[in-house]
């Protein structure tokens, strides 16, 4: 399977559980924008571990590369910052260390709230008055296997970068999402070259993705609604 392949089918993936848990589970969840917290759950470093794998990394790239330059210098920025403030590295149990996401923006929300590029548990999480409201977790676990099987299939085809392999070598690796993010050099490969040399080209918007598989009018809608609206979530 080519790299854009992979991206698009990664995309629409978690555009299909995202659709879902935001109209079948989230009705029930607390707003985001009268959160009682007094920061964002994004930027709780007591609380965000956030993994991701090298196709997720790569699909948030080119989510980015539509956005002005000082903005995803600035993201740049605040992942070498995490990296170093809360010492992520590849090492040890990476589960045990927590960071401030730096695709979080005060006043903005999470940068890839849009296009299918939003991590798995951000997409799952959301807070529920009653437990039993919320999504299984076993939507997230088959929509994170699924990941799983995308890198892999992905990485028999590419030449991929050595972060997207784990120890023994063998696709895929999950890596706290600030270690992707600090360097996009890493996040080339064969056919998916250009993140480390400047701006690539834009990654298709949400609706061209989806035209292998046309939407029944009432998922459109939803769509549309997702997009009117992006940051009632955070
Ligand atoms: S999910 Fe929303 S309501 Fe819950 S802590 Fe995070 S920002 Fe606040
Ligand atoms: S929702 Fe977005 S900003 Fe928040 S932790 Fe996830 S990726 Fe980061």
């Amino acid at each position: 399977m080519s790299g854009h392949r992979a991206l698009a089918k990664l995309r629409e993936a978690k555009l299909r559980l995202q659709r879902r848990v935001a109209f079948t589970y989230e009705p029930a969840a607390r707003d985001c924008r009268s959160c009682p917290a007094p920061a964002p759950c994004c930027t709780d470093v007591h609380f965000v571990n956030v993994h991701i794998t090298w196709l997720e990394a790569r699909a948030i790239e080119e989510k980015l590369a539509e956005l002005p330059e000082e903005t995803r210098q600035a993201v740049r920025l605040r992942a070498r910052a995490a990296v170093e403030t809360y010492q992520l590295s590849d090492e040890g149990d990476t589960y045990a260390r927590s960071y401030s996401c730096p695709l979080y923006v005060a006043g903005t929300g999470c940068l890839v709230h849009q296009g299918g590029a939003k991590p798995a548990p951000c997409i799952h999480h959301a807070c529920y008055d009653d437990p039993r409201d919320g999504p299984p977790d076993s939507l997230q676990l088959a929509l994170e296997a699924e990941i799983e099987a995308l890198n892999r299939e992905a990485t028999l085809e590419l030449n991929p970068p050595a972060a997207a392999l784990n120890a023994e070598h063998e696709p895929c690796r999950w890596r706290p999402l600030p270690l992707w993010l600090a360097d996009s050099a890493q996040l080339d490969a064969q056919d998916l070259p250009g993140l480390g040399q400047g701006r690539p080209q834009a990654a298709p918007r949400v609706e061209e993705e989806l035209t292998d598989r046309p939407l029944p009018q009432v998922e459109r809608a939803e769509l549309g609604d997702l997009i009117l609206e992006p940051h009632h979530r955070r």
